[in-house]
């Protein structure tokens, strides 16, 4: 992997160029920005040529992207520090022995210093914070939900996958981003009860959009809200 500064209609932007053996070249947009794979012998000047001809579609792109709220709580995009959690803004609060609490932004003001930079404990406490959120109202949601869709509460795990919310598998076993948590409960409850119709349902068929609306009518809206943030 090679990072290539490359300057579109005024903009710097950056680019990663993965050369392998392939023979055509990809171009594609992520949270991290460009990406090009190309075969081993494409130049570099061919890869600027190609980009140039595609600036239009890659600024377009990274400005889809650019406008998501990133769930990544540790990334650099996050240099306020602040922490979702159901929609809401916590900020952690560490005191002279560095214990950790979350609070709310809006009823303690907490100084800058106070929570940049965290610490590898301050941060795996964090994580912890999340994921015994994410366990509890997933739990009972899952168990809401199965009992509205009459079927048995199925298992769950949390998964750090950074490509989806959730899915489930042929043994019944739904996997749900532990990232979620940090998103509007009814955007939570919206892929949960996504998954839960899969378990009878397993496809996107009309079927199962009638399912979902019959638990989850408005599953649209819900779709939208969850465009706007990227794992
Ligand atoms: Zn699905």
């Amino acid at each position: 992997m090679m990072l290539r500064q490359i300057c579109l209609e005024g903009q710097s932007i950056d680019c990663q160029v993965k050369r392998s053996r392939r023979k055509t070249v990809g171009l594609s947009i992520t949270h991290q920005g460009l990406q090009v794979n190309a075969p081993k012998e494409f130049s570099d000047i061919a890869i600027d040529e190609l980009v140039q001809s595609k600036s239009d579609w890659i600024l377009n792109k990274l400005a889809v992207w650019g406008n998501k709220t990133s769930l990544d709580p540790f990334g650099s995009q996050n240099d306020s520090a602040e922490y979702l959690l159901f929609g809401q803004v916590w900020k952690p609060k560490i005191d002279a022995i560095g214990r950790i609490q979350m609070v709310r932004d809006d009823t303690h003001a907490t100084k800058q210093s106070e929570h940049r930079d965290l610490s590898e404990s301050a941060r795996k406490w964090i994580m912890n914070w999340y994921r015994q959120h994410a366990e509890k109202y997933f739990n009972a949601r899952i168990a809401f939900y199965a009992d509205e869709l009459n079927i048995p509460k199925p298992s769950f795990k949390l998964s750090r996958a950074r490509t989806r919310w959730g899915s489930c598998n042929n043994r019944g076993v739904i996997r749900l981003n532990w990232r979620l948590v940090q998103l509007p409960v009814h955007l939570i409850d919206y892929v949960i009860v996504h998954e839960l119709c899969h378990l009878i349902e397993m496809n996107h068929s009309r079927n199962f959009w009638a399912l979902v609306a019959g638990i989850y009518p408005n599953f649209r809206q819900a779709q939208g809200g969850l465009s706007r943030y990227c794992l």
